[in-house]
């Protein structure tokens, strides 16, 4: 067994890696008294936290599932790593030199895998920043600047450009000591037949952090019209890049997000760059793949901050149908997310970076402040449908959209989008669209009395047999939200 790091080693590790700074850069922890700390369990699924922090003692407990131990234990649960490799983490952010058995320093064998791909990121992003300002990078700047990006953006960002050519980083790497098959498995390389070549080539390219800060791989923007690769080329899935949960901008967005209550789904890098730079720093976006359970997970952890009460996740759209047709996978997908979801719809089509451009920081602003309730914008698509000009029409409309307005578990919250579509549609009939819906949730006529006074307090699960005990968390839940 070659490299065992040295006892006093792993110990300074430990002392130097505060539990509470550790756990806090992957959820939110609150006070729980009696010098202890809670928040939302990553490591299953809950509405109230169960996860207990103890810093006097350097330890982590959940009450949910039982899940538990010290820091490096958690770096090891969160992060998928091995013991070692959680040490090297934990040894990289302190900025400890570890020492190994059977020799002074590191050599490269002893190393974690995980360490590896961290290290060529971090070479490579050096090496592609380098070149950004390299005469060869003209067409680069110019993409950056024309989208009203300059020097100083970029290099809070880390952009970076790739050269032309295959060899590029590679060579670079090679002379850095990582063999081929780190720099491949990194998914900085390809596998040709004569051996590694570049996966990025004359592209500007943005680094994707982990929310702890550290680069696991780049989406890179093609800059040759005459290239027939795809626009945007992302890092493929490997170790340490998982798109499933990954958010571009987290890592700076992370604190805002848990300060605002709020955090904005945008599109592409340069609208997370366009919304930070406007003074909506709570933005972030997917890497190359659409908006799902897991990444809703990652940013309800960071929502659920000093209290209970969810935040508000805003999607931006553009308005075409496109647009339309990923605010509707959002609502399927935002169900079981206790957050509220909302949606920014620019009507004119244009994304936050062009509307930054050509209306200026204000008007990114006031995207975001006019957001809507998705559940508000999904009924409305559903309504649009329909000729409102026929009886007909009218009543198809109604049908069509009463099972979304059915989903709502708050009764009053119900009662109101029910009264909203009987207006929206011109019916002129509250009642039969309250029956209507009613039917949709397949209740007795006592459910459908007027919500004066309190709101319901308690979860109202549809009355299908089949619905998860678990829906009284979903969309505008007033029971999980007020718990
Ligand atoms: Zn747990």
């Amino acid at each position: 067994m070659a490299g065992r790091i040295r006892d006093e080693d792993i110990a300074l590790v430990r002392e130097r890696s505060p539990i509470a700074d550790v756990i806090g850069e992957y959820l939110q922890l609150r006070n729980a008294g009696g010098g202890s700390l809670k928040g939302l369990c990553p490591f299953h699924d809950e509405k109230s936290p169960s996860f207990n922090v103890t810093p006097a003692r350097g330890l982590y407990h959940c009450f949910g599932c039982g899940e538990g131990g010290d820091v490096i234990r958690f770096i090891q649960e969160i992060e998928q790593l091995s013991f070692v490799d959680a040490v090297e983490h934990l040894a990289q952010q302190a900025g400890i030199q570890l020492r190994y058995e059977h020799g002074g320093r590191s050599s490269r064998g002893d190393q974690g895998q995980r360490q590896r791909l961290i290290e060529a990121h971090r070479a490579a992003a050096a090496f592609y920043a380098e070149r950004l300002l390299s005469p060869g990078a003209q067409e680069g700047r110019r993409f950056l600047s024309e989208r009203g990006f300059t020097r100083a953006d970029a290099e809070t960002f880390g952009i970076g450009f790739a050269p032309p050519g295959w060899e590029n980083l590679t060579t670079h790497l090679r002379k850095k000591g990582f063999t081929d098959k780190e720099i491949i498995t990194a998914g900085l390389a390809s596998q040709g037949r004569r051996g590694a070549y570049d996966k990025f080539r004359n592209r500007l390219v943005w680094p994707v952090r982990e929310v702890t800060g550290e680069v696991v791989g780049f989406g890179a923007r093609k800059l040759d019209p005459e290239d027939d690769g795809p626009k945007y080329l992302n890092t493929p899935e490997t170790p340490i890049f998982k798109k499933g949960h990954l958010l571009y901008g987290l890592d700076l967005a992370k604190r805002e997000i848990a300060r605002n209550r709020q955090a904005v789904i945008v599109e592409g890098y340069t609208d997370v760059m366009a919304c930070h730079l406007a003074g909506v720093p709570t933005a972030v976006a997917t890497c190359g793949t659409s908006f799902g359970e897991e990444h809703a997970k990652v940013l309800r952890r960071m929502l659920l901050g000093r209290s209970n009460q969810g935040g508000e996740v805003i999607f931006t759209f553009d308005g075409d149908a496109a647009g339309q047709k990923a605010a509707l996978r959002a609502f399927d997908e935002t169900h079981g997310f206790s957050s509220d979801s909302f949606v920014a719809v620019q009507p004119d089509g244009l994304d936050p970076c062009d509307l930054r451009i050509q209306r200026g920081d204000g008007a990114l602003r006031d995207l975001v402040a006019s957001r809507k309730p998705l559940v508000e914008f999904v009924i409305r698509s559903r309504i649009v449908e329909h000729n409102l000009d026929t009886n007909e029409g009218r009543l198809a409309a109604i049908d069509a959209a009463a099972p979304i307005i059915a989903t709502i578990r708050d009764a009053g919250l119900r009662q109101e989008y029910a009264k909203d579509l009987d207006k929206w549609t011109g019916f002129m009939d509250e009642r039969q669209v309250l029956r209507r819906v009613a039917q949709h949730m397949g209740r007795p006529e006592g459910e459908r009395r007027p919500a004066r006074g309190r709101p319901a307090r308690r979860c109202r699960r549809p009355g299908r047999p089949m619905s998860p005990p678990t829906t009284c968390a979903t969309l505008h839940c007033s029971a999980s939200a007020r718990r």
